[in-house]
């Protein structure tokens, strides 16, 4: 009966796309499928008013459709105050793909995503993110010029992800700055939560400066060789985020400070790879700022990749590279700063300043 379909659609708790909670005025969402090969793919264009919308591919097993939809949402939204912040002339948006990197990921289907990106026009611009290679840029370049991240030998900047950690360093330096008084991270106790390619990079250089280090990560294979070829211990317990340390360094997925980790986290510092690492920007924003506890926004901090693949398109060398990386350094200063003179939480800070340069140049552009 019509009245029980009608029923059932009002309890229907969000409308399908426009109606996510993750939905905010993103411009376009476009949704790919590919009987062929198996592509099952979302690419989100949150908003390209500084530039075309860049953001990487993520790969990953989403248990559900609506999660892979709410994936890139949060993602592609945040790939817009990340450049904003960064000063980049790009936009935000990201893609996923449904499906296991380690046994779907052919040749074939990232051939026939990269025709996806190239029906776009450059509106969306892709690179690697998790379940990513350089190597499957190089396929999509085959197929579209709408790609970044491919290989030094195809003219590429390759793969950002020690550029990503190196930038994690410098806003983690900052964020002990200001808590410690020191950004020398010498025998501070650091967990690092995630040890893919970003966080086997941060490692490094934490190692390099004579951190107390520990790593977690779902994969033991992959925490036993980083233990043994930088002398770090594995975390073997089951509630990293009640351990005491002094900095906690989220480099695997998001949403890992929550409602059911916030009240547990003993760090005194949050400076990590993650996009996305507050599951409730405002709220948990709030309890860390409550609880005193610096939290260095991830979309600043991890934008040392984003300055890695943009200089594919705006033509600078690794100096210039290094250069505006390091400035997240001034800038996470800039922000703690402006966070606890305005009273409000270092994430709030960070996204005031990339709003206002967006909507500035929405204004230039009308003009
Ligand atoms: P990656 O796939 O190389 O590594 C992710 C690691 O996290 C893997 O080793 C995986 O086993 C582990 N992991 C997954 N779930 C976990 C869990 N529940 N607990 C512990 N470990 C878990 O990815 P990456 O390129 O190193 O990126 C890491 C994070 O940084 C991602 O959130 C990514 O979006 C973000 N990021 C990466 C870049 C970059 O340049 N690669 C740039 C900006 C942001």
């Amino acid at each position: 009966m019509l009245s029980d379909v009608i029923s059932t659609m009002n309890n229907t708790k969000q409308d399908p796309v426009f109606g996510q909670l993750s939905f905010d005025n993103h411009e376009q969402i476009v949704f790919c499928n590919d009987k062929d090969t198996g592509l099952k793919a979302i690419i989100g264009i949150h908003n390209t008013v500084l530039g075309p919308a860049l953001g990487g591919t993520r790969m990953w097993n989403y248990s559900n459709e609506w999660e892979a939809l709410n994936d890139v949402l949060r993602l592609s939204r945040g790939m817009t105050f990340k450049s904003a912040i960064t000063g980049l002339n790009l936009g935000g948006g990201k893609a996923v793909i449904i499906g296991d990197a380690k046994t779907q990921k052919t040749p074939e289907l990232m051939k026939r995503f990269g025709e996806f990106v190239h029906s776009l026009s450059g509106r969306y611009i892709t690179a690697e993110d998790v379940g990513m290679e350089t190597e499957d840029m190089d396929l999509v370049r085959e197929v579209t010029p709408y790609v970044t991240g491919i290989s030094e030998s195809k003219g590429g900047a390759g793969n950002p992800s020690p550029i990503t950690a190196y930038g994690v360093f410098m806003g983690m330096k900052a964020a002990a700055q200001y808590k410690f008084g020191s950004d020398i991270l010498e025998d501070k106790v650091v967990y690092v939560e995630g040890i893919g390619n970003v966080g086997e990079a941060l490692v490094e250089h934490l190692v390099n400066e004579g951190a107390n280090v520990t790593i977690s990560d779902i994969n033991r294979e992959r925490l036993e060789m980083i233990r043994d070829k930088y002398d770090v211990k594995i975390y073997d317990g089951h509630d990293l985020y009640s351990e005491e340390m002094d900095i906690y360094a989220p480099c695997a997925l998001g949403a890992t400070i929550n409602d059911n980790t916030i009240d547990k986290i003993k760090a005194q510092v949050i400076a990590g790879a993650a996009n996305n690492q507050l599951a409730d920007e405002d709220k948990h924003g709030l309890i860390l700022q409550e609880r005193n506890i610096v939290y260095a926004p991830d979309f600043l901090i991890n934008a040392g990749g984003i300055i890695n693949v943009y200089a594919e398109l705006e033509d600078y060398g690794r100096q210039e590279i290094m250069r505006k990386t390091e400035n997240i350094y001034n800038t996470t200063l800039e922000i703690l700063d402006r966070a606890k003179a305005n009273q409000i939480t270092t994430n709030d800070a960070a996204m005031r300043i990339a709003t206002e340069r967006i909507e500035n140049r929405k204004k230039e552009n009308l003009q």
